[in-house]
């Protein structure tokens, strides 16, 4: 979608040497660009009934919490480690060096609650997957997934839908 590449710059080395990082604050500032964003990223969902939207920490919140407003959904924050102030669950997931934890509340989900998870970009797909676990152990069903950003190299995509998910991505 190139309105919405446009608008999104690539910061090199950043937060180390050796990284691209593709930074959306420029996305997000642009009124236009961030509206077209937010009305792409629940389009091919919206055949599904959608209970609540489930926001990454923390690009994922800005994202997702006006997913939720355009569509009259809850919003549900994945947050990272111990920054949840009641009785959590959690689940780790693989990084190229270590692991990682993300946590929701442990009453956040109803039963039969239906999901979409939204965060910025998918890279690998673990803190997609991992959420995507999370969630179902919470017992909702993740009914897809949606990212501004695929980086198709690194297969992130290919793996949440070999998970059973249903993804949308807006530019590579
Ligand atoms: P994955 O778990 O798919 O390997 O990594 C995706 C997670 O890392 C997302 O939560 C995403 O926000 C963050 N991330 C990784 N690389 C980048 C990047 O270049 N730009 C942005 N904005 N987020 C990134």
């Amino acid at each position: 979608m190139q309105g919405i590449k446009d608008k999104i710059r690539t910061i090199p080395d950043f937060p180390k040497p050796g990284i691209l990082f593709r930074d959306i604050t420029t996305l997000l500032l642009d009124p236009q660009g961030f509206r077209k964003t937010v009305d792409e990223l629940v389009q091919i969902h919206m055949s599904s009934r959608i209970d609540k939207i489930a926001g990454i920490e923390a690009r994922g919140f800005i994202l997702g919490g006006a997913v939720a407003h355009q569509i009259g959904a809850g919003f549900l924050p994945i947050r990272k480690k111990g920054k949840l102030p009641h009785t959590t669950i959690a689940e780790d997931y693989d990084l190229e060096y270590g692991t990682d934890t993300v946590e929701i509340h442990a009453d956040a989900v109803s039963p039969g609650d239906q999901i979409l998870l939204i965060d910025d970009l998918v890279a690998t797909g673990g803190t997609a997957a991992a959420s995507i676990r999370l969630l179902e152990r919470a017992g909702a069903t993740v009914i897809g997934c949606s990212f501004v950003i695929d980086l198709p190299d690194l297969g992130g995509r290919a793996r949440l839908e070999q998970m059973g998910q249903r993804v949308q991505t807006l530019c590579a």
